[in-house]
C-alpha cells in the first residue's frame, strides 16, 4: 500500500460530537428517526431540526448512507449510516464495508474532506471491535488510495479499550 495513506487517518478517543470536521457519520437504524447511543447524542446536540430533516427521507437500507446538514454541531455535515446487526454471517462484513464507502462516496459527493467516524454497529448491533475495526481502517485506506478529495478520515473511539484496539491497528498499517 502506498504508505502515504494511513497518515491521512487519525484516532481519537472521546465524543464525535464536539468535533468541527466537514462531516461526522452517525451509526443510525434504518428509520432515521434517532436513537440511543451515538445517534442520541447526535440529534441531542444537533437539535429537533436533525430530526426534521431525516423525517423527510424516510429511512436508510442497512449498509446504505444518507446526508443531511449539521445544524447546532460544529460539524457541517451528518452522514447517516446503518450498520448491521451482528449475526456472524459473511454479510456481515460486506455491510459494514459497504457502511464506509458508502460514507465516504457522500463526503466526496458534498465536497466534504475531512469526515469522522464512530465505531458503526459496535455498540447495541453487537459487533466485535477487533474485526469492525480492521473492516474500518482496510477500507478506509482503501478509499484514501484513489480519493484525493477527502484529506483526512478520523475515527472516534469512545471507550479507551475500543482506542486501543484502533491504535494497535492502525500502527500496524502504517509499520505495514
Ligand atoms: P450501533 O447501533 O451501530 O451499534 P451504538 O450507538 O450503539 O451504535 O454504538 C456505536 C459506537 O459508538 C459504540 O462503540 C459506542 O461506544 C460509541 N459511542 C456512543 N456515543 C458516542 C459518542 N458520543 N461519540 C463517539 N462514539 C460514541
Amino acid at each position: 500500500m502506498n504508505n502515504e495513506v494511513p497518515k491521512r487517518i487519525e484516532i481519537h478517543q472521546g465524543d464525535i460530537t464536539t468535533l468541527a470536521v466537514d462531516a461526522i457519520v452517525n451509526a443510525a437504524n434504518r428509520t432515521l428517526r434517532g436513537g440511543g447511543g451515538v445517534d442520541g447524542a447526535i440529534h441531542r446536540k444537533a437539535g429537533p431540526q436533525l430530526l426534521a430533516e431525516c423525517k423527510t427521507i424516510g429511512g436508510c437500507p442497512t449498509g446504505e448512507a444518507r446526508i443531511t446538514r449539521g445544524y447546532n454541531l460544529p460539524a457541517k455535515f451528518v452522514i447517516h449510516t446503518v450498520g448491521p446487526i451482528y449475526s456472524g454471517k459473511p454479510k456481515d462484513a460486506h455491510l459494514l464495508e459497504q457502511c464506509y464507502r458508502n460514507s465516504l462516496a457522500l463526503a466526496v459527493a458534498h465536497q466534504a474532506a475531512s469526515v469522522a467516524f464512530p465505531a458503526i454497529s459496535c455498540g447495541v448491533y453487537g459487533y466485535p471491535i477487533e474485526d469492525a475495526c480492521q473492516i474500518a481502517l482496510n477500507t478506509a485506506c482503501d478509499v484514501l488510495a484513489t480519493e484525493s478529495g477527502i484529506a483526512k478520515v478520523l475515527f472516534v473511539l469512545f471507550s479507551d479499550s475500543d482506542f486501543q484496539v484502533y491504535r494497535k491497528h492502525l500502527k500496524a498499517l502504517i509499520s505495514g
